[in-house]
């Protein structure tokens, strides 16, 4: 991985049809997505617009899909960074990028700013064990800094990405910064089965497949291990040559994927 990249940017094409149940979510996030195509008419009525957005759920359960979607859904450009990335450099870095990244996304606007496991910085200060800890302040002062500094009719939306808003700084979630929350939650046998359609869309499936069986089959999964379960099953059919992913397939690219879960659990515990 090249330390030197800062951040990166991106046009989204993704839109809210590749992310999979999560209803809600996108249900809130529509507004955000209004406000970006037309800034000016919210501006105009003087309608107040969330600065900052944290999405909130466990991993792999699409936060940063559903970023990306809401910038494709917008046509606006994705700079996005994950907060381990802030910090892990040199020392004194992370405060400059944080400053970097938000000078570039204004120059842009109107765009979006994503930040992945944002309590990699955003844990509460003065817990730190040391070691490390005055980096990962610095960086989130200049944060709250930055999420302050935004002029009124900026056009810059900050969504942040954690799975543990519990331990966030409480100044983070102060009005104006990350005031709102949208739950990216693990998803019920009725959006895994979404989930696993949006997946196989280009993949040519025998009339066997049955996504309900699948998708009941597969508690416990999020969306992440469903594609790897998808790209599995591709796998498996292509080594013996089959012109189709078949249910079998599918079951036993099911079972691969849940030996992984298992090894994993194995070696980190
Ligand atoms: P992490 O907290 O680990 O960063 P995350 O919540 O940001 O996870 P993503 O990186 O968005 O998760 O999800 C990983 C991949 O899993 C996505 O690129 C997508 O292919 C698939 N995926 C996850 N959730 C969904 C969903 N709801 N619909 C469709 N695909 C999904």
């Amino acid at each position: 991985k090249s330390g030197a990249k800062l951040y990166t940017r991106e046009e989204s094409k993704v839109t809210f049809n590749d992310v999979a149940g999560l209803e809600e979510a996108k249900q809130d996030l529509r507004e955000i997505v209004d406000f970006l195509r037309e800034p000016g008419k919210f501006q105009r009525i003087g309608g107040k617009v969330p600065r900052g957005i944290l999405l909130v759920g466990p991993p792999g359960t699409g936060k940063t899909l559903m970023a990306r979607a809401v910038a494709g859904e917008a046509g606006v450009p994705f700079f996005s960074i994950s907060a381990s990335q802030f910090i892990e450099m040199f020392v004194g870095v992370g405060a400059s990028r944080v400053r970097d990244l938000f000078t570039n996304a204004k120059k842009n606007a109107p765009s979006i700013i994503f930040i992945d496991e944002l309590d990699a910085v955003g844990r509460s200060r003065g817990t730190g064990l040391g070691g490390g800890s005055d980096e990962r302040e610095q960086t989130l002062n200049q944060l709250l800094s930055e999420m302050d500094g935004f002029e009124p009719h900026s056009e810059v939306i900050v969504l942040a990405a954690t799975n543990r808003p519990d331990v966030l700084d409480t100044a983070l979630q102060r009005p104006g910064r990350f005031d709102r929350q949208v739950v990216v939650d693990r998803p019920d046998w009725r959006a895994r089965m979404e989930i696993l359609k949006v997946h196989t869309r280009h993949v040519p499936l025998a009339d066997d497949v049955d996504f309900e069986v699948l998708a009941r089959g597969t508690p416990g999964m999020c969306g992440a291990d469903l594609e790897s379960l998808v790209n599995e099953a591709a796998l498996i059919a292509a080594r013996e040559d089959a012109e189709r992913v078949t249910m079998k397939h599918l079951e036993d690219a099911k079972d691969r994927v849940l030996m992984g879960a298992e090894r994993k659990l194995m070696l980190t515990e």
